[in-house]
């Protein structure tokens, strides 16, 4: 007789990758914790991890032997256990308008994109949280590329340390820098949709805004999502920072096509998952993120809708009307001036704040949606893209 077929349930646990961790992207408790594993007493490793911390995020020192105030001895167990490792800046361009957009290299050879918006009172770092993205938004190019992997917490706070280094904004050792900074805000605009990679952006971001390191407040930070519903309760209470929803259509037949996760959780869902936003008040509004495609979603009527929609659920906000940015082989056309302003006219006349995004960057292909990197391109048809919208060919 045969022996019974028995399945073997042990999980084996993965073997760990030889070799010493990266110390960018520790929380404040991995970091301890990490600590204590190479053997500094318990009871100095609260007072290491604010040494090393501050060494890393607030000054931008990038070699352990530079951190002064700690021995020689304990520099040496850092420098044989850890490395300092961000991902790399590859490519920089800088378009005529000031915008700089950076394409950086991850590790595996995967590369993303990171974009610096300059403007008068602010300087805003639009980054990435996904090589490509599990969605596919008919509008978005990113949409078009699959998703590669989820970006860790040190690639997420990289790309913020990174465009640091590049506007030499690092303070002195021993000083602090809180006035006038070059780079003030952050939003996770980039490629990728953050609340599917919810843990690492959430301790990236908890890296960003803590008082000892980069110090941003929480308010200069803004998540967009695409409305992933059972995530957003956690972002106000985990991250604690702005909420911007990519609403772009007032009816669901609309929205499935342009944002296929609508079929998963409907406009219904997401807008009473944004009402219950306990952030949301009138200091702090949800943005809703519009995209005016040409004959989709930029009627009187949408417009309407949208403001009626938003009263019905009593949703602090503020709508964010962006001009289709095209893209190669985009099924869409940009709505015209004239329509942009009669729309953003009707939202602004039912006493909300309208603002037209003005695209930046184009010339270097680095606006909103247009970002994709050059080596993962999907080079899916024209034809493709638009059978998966669900659109009829021309
Ligand atoms: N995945 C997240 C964040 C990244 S997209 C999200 O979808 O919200 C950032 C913003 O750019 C979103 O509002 C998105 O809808 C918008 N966008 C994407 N493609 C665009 C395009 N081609 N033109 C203008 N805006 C676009
Ligand atoms: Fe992904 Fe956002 Fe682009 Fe949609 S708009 S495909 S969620 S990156």
């Amino acid at each position: 007789m045969s022996a019974p077929i028995t399945q073997d349930l042990v999980t084996i646990p993965r073997k760990l990758p030889e070799g010493p961790t990266n110390i960018i992207g520790l929380t404040r408790p991995q970091l301890r914790d990490a600590l204590i594993a190479v053997g500094t007493p318990e009871k100095q490793a609260k007072m290491r991890v604010n040494q090393i911390w501050q060494w890393l995020y607030n000054w931008g020192v990038r070699d352990f032997d530079l951190m002064t105030n700690l021995s020689k001895a304990f520099r040496v167990t850092l420098a044989e256990n850890f490395v300092i490792e961000l991902p790399e800046i590859v490519t920089k361009n800088v378009s005529t308008d000031g915008t700089r957009k950076y394409l950086v290299r991850i590790a595996g050879g995967h590369e993303v994109e990171v974009v610096y918006i300059p403007e008068t009172d602010r300087g805003t770092l639009c980054i990435s949280s996904q090589v490509g993205c599990t969605l596919t938004c008919s509008f978005c190019h990113t949409g078009t590329q699959k998703l590669v992997r989820n970006l860790t917490a040190g690639e997420i706070i990289g790309q913020v340390m990174l465009a640091r280094d590049d506007l030499g904004e690092w303070p002195e050792p021993g000083t602090r820098t809180y006035d006038s900074r070059l780079l003030s805000n952050i939003v996770l605009m980039g490629m990728g949709e953050p609340l599917y990679n919810f843990e690492n952006v959430r301790d990236a971001m908890n890296i960003a805004m803590d008082p000892e390191g980069i110090c941003l407040s929480r308010r200069r930070i803004t998540l967009s999502t695409s409305g992933v519903v059972p995530e957003i309760a956690r972002t106000a209470t985990e991250i604690g920072c702005l909420l911007a929803v990519s609403f772009h259509a007032t009816t669901d037949p609309v929205r499935d096509k342009l944002v296929p996760i609508n079929k998963r959780w409907n406009i219904e869902e997401l807008m009473q998952s944004l009402a219950a936003y306990p952030k949301a008040s009138n200091s702090e509004r949800i943005t809703f993120e519009y995209v005016m495609l040409d004959g989709v979603n930029d009627t009187d009527e949408d417009a309407k809708r949208l403001v009626s929609l938003i009263k019905q659920y009593n949703i602090p906000a503020k709508i964010n009307l962006i001009p289709f940015n095209e893209w190669p082989g985009a099924p869409y056309k940009r709505s015209s001036n004239n329509r942009i302003r009669a729309f953003a006219d009707i939202v602004f006349k039912a006493g909300y704040s309208s603002p037209v995004r003005k695209p930046r960057g184009e010339d270097i292909m680095a606006a909103c949606g247009q970002l994709k990197s050059a080596t993962e391109r999907a080079r899916k048809s024209r034809k493709q893209i638009e059978a998966e919208a669900g659109m009829k060919p021309e």
